[in-house]
């Protein structure tokens, strides 16, 4: 009988620890929701991808409450074999920052990146991101609008008094395209998100690049921000979408025009402006987590003035 019980026991044994290695995880999960998981890609771009990389990677570490690993792609001369190795883990990690403007991906890491969003996966996607992929369909309607010609789809832009989103036929109107460089004051348009939550209605963004004309399928998308694209500096008179959120199964797609870096400049006013910052960690807490605690970090800028800070001078947390 005891030898019956001790063989029974050990036959048992296994099986305990398969039911220990869950509950392991869930301990294991649940200390690292302190970190959440963000994988930035990137590896072409007609941008400063490197240095842009940098500057995101500095930005997201410094509010502690991220662990940013890179995941570069082959560049324009990869071989089929560095293609083929190229394989982007995306659901070892919540948040995917797509820093990305190029070839398109091979296809298994199309379905693997569809599949990570569907799943609960979050995706936050930095201005030239919305320029590439322009012939993979579900990504067009994952980012909603991106820089295409007029005749891609149609345009959305925003009634500034009623904050009614409003169509521009495939067709008519301008496409994709910005005017010069300046800043510009962008205006909260979904003050309860909370990616917006708290920070001001107006405020003024640091020298960069307000796409405007961007076209796609534009649907299911919450518009978080806009901004008026001033004639004056070569933009549209209308008042375009800068970050917005589309959901895609279980899963959101943040996508911010906001983040112009050439190679070589000299200057991070735009990645470094606080405003830019402060929207990037807020929105990958919030795609990776659904909820956010990142606050709005004093040096915030107002309806007068932008605010340029390096990462590490933020003061995220109140000390
Ligand atoms: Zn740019």
């Amino acid at each position: 009988m005891l030898r019956t019980a001790s063989i029974l026991l050990l036959a048992l044994l296994p099986l305990a620890a398969q039911v220990v290695k869950p509950s392991f995880g869930v301990t294991l999960q649940s200390e690292l929701r302190e970190s959440i998981r963000v994988l930035i890609i990137d590896g072409q771009n007609n941008h400063g991808w490197a240095a842009t990389t940098k500057a995101l990677k500095a930005t997201l570490e410094a509010t502690g409450r991220f662990t940013v690993t890179v995941s570069t792609s082959p560049g324009k001369k990869g071989t089929k074999e560095a293609w083929a190795a190229w394989r982007p883990t995306f659901t070892d990690h919540q948040v995917v920052v797509g820093n990305y403007n190029g070839q398109p991906w091979p296809e298994p890491v199309n379905k693997a990146y569809l599949a990570f969003i569907e799943g609960g996966g979050g995706a936050v996607n930095v201005h030239a991101a919305n320029n590439s992929f322009a012939d993979w369909k579900e990504w067009n309607r994952l980012i909603a609008l991106g820089w295409r010609g007029p005749k891609f789809g149609d345009r959305v832009t925003v009634n500034d008094k009623t904050g009614a989103q409003l169509r521009t036929a495939k067709g008519k109107g301008p496409g994709a395209g910005h005017g010069r460089q300046h800043s510009f004051l962008v205006t909260v348009r979904a003050k309860a998100h909370p990616i917006m939550k708290g920070l001001p209605t107006w405020w003024k963004h640091a020298k960069d690049e307000l796409y405007h004309g961007q076209r796609g399928p534009g649907e299911n998308m919450q518009i978080l921000s806009s901004a008026w694209s001033d004639p004056k500096s070569g933009g549209t008179g209308e008042h375009e979408p800068i970050t917005w959120v589309v959901p895609h199964g279980k899963g959101n797609v943040v996508t911010t025009v906001l983040g112009h870096h050439w190679g070589g400049q000299k200057d991070f006013e735009a990645l470094h402006c606080v405003g830019f910052q402060t929207v990037l960690a807020r929105a990958c807490e919030w795609a990776g987590t659904g909820t956010v605690t990142i606050p709005v970090p004093k040096g915030f800028p107002t309806d007068k003035a932008t605010s340029i800070t390096t990462p590490s001078e933020i003061r995220w947390r109140a000390r």
